[in-house]
């Protein structure tokens, strides 16, 4: 880190974004990375690098966070919500297969919470139908899907080094892919239309700025070197919680499913609807014990910012898992430095509210 602050400037401006790129690449297996300010920059990376626009559909579940789906409404393309699995949360291929059009240029499987989809048939039914398959591995940095790390499967994948993330630079993010031809054009568009290796200041195009400081590359670095520990730290906060389930009667928390290596970014807690707890009254409660908890996301076809989209009403319509697991879920704390105490403090507050509710 000293020395990006001390060495890391004029013909070594790029020096660490280079070493951050060459062994994130390395860490994952893929030959291609690029850094970049963020994971939402990377999604829209991707949409750019295939060229995805106006009257193009992307399919993206339906429930996740917004930045999944954003960039499809940057380039004027459709997002498409699918419904998630009830098992895993994410994507399966019987969700997406019916979506499929002559339009859709993309699928965008996000492995919500750590968790992992079936990718292999994902995969299949990818290539068979000629559309480009987009991890959005922002949530699960070492989860692994069949001994294949989350982002080393999909055409494309991307990272966030957020805060609230598992590895963190502040904010970041990391765009892989295995694809030279997408590389090649990913460089271009992310760096103002320039091509490497061209004439100075002569922009073959009108491209993005999309790129991390020297500072948080070394962060990067330095953080991915204990990324193994960082991620055993996730699965040992979850193990705290799984040995105390049984003390929450008919609520459950993220499957752990069978070829899936979970780095369990969020804990999470979902219960049927039958138990009759309000998701809203549940995170007062804990807030008012100082605990801080956050909602299972909302579908996005739900959300005021998607409503002028032609497929939102549709996926309120059609996709009743997500409308059932979000309205019936909250994220536990998580935080790297949580000890079990206070996961016991947390589950002895959600007792108290099961206990009280009237
Ligand atoms: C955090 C997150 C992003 C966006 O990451 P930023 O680095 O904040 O842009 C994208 N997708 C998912 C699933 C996320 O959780």
């Amino acid at each position: 880190m000293l020395e990006a602050v001390t060495h890391g400037w004029y013909e070594n401006a790029n020096l660490f974004q280079s070493r951050f790129e060459k062994a994130f690449a390395d860490y994952l297996g893929v030959p291609f990375a690029l850094s970049l300010p963020s994971c939402t920059s990377a999604l829209h990376l991707s949409l750019l690098a295939l060229g995805v626009g106006p009257g193009d559909e992307v399919i993206v579940p339906d429930v996740t966070w917004i930045a999944s789906a954003a960039p499809i409404v940057y380039q004027g393309a459709t997002p498409v919500f699918a419904d998630m699995d009830p098992v895993s949360w994410c994507l399966s291929a019987e969700t997406v297969a019916p979506l499929v059009t002559p339009r859709t240029r993309a699928i965008i499987a996000v492995h919500l919470y750590g968790n992992m989809p079936q990718m292999n048939a994902l995969r299949e039914l990818a290539t068979s139908r000629n559309i480009a398959l987009i991890e959005d591995a922002a949530q699960a940095i070492g989860s692994r899907y069949q001994d294949q790390l989350a982002g080393s499967i999909g055409d494309m994948a991307t990272f966030s080094f957020h805060g609230s993330k598992t590895m963190t630079t502040g904010e970041g993010g990391m765009w892989t892919t295995r694809r030279r031809d997408l590389y090649e054009r990913a460089l271009v568009i992310r760096d103002h239309g320039r091509v490497p290796g061209g004439k100075q200041f002569y922009n073959a195009e009108v491209g993005h700025k999309m790129k991390m400081s020297g500072l948080q590359a070394a962060l990067g670095l330095a953080q991915l070197e204990r990324i193994d520990e960082l991620v055993a730290r996730k699965r040992q906060i979850f193990a705290w919680y799984q040995a105390r389930a049984h003390r929450l009667p008919g609520m459950a928390l993220n499957a752990d499913l069978p070829g899936v290596y979970n780095s369990y970014w969020m804990p999470t807690l979902v219960w049927g609807d039958e138990l009759g707890v309000d998701k809203e009254r549940l995170l007062a409660h804990m807030s008012s014990r100082q605990i801080d908890c956050r909602p299972f996301f909302y579908p996005l076809s739900s959300l005021p910012a998607f409503q002028e989209e032609p497929q939102a009403e549709a996926a309120r319509n059609r996709n009743w898992v997500s409308r059932a697991v979000s309205s019936c879920g909250i994220n536990l704390p998580s935080g790297l430095t949580l000890s079990e105490d206070q996961v016991e403090t947390v589950v002895a507050a959600l007792r108290e509210f099961v206990a009280i509710r009237p």
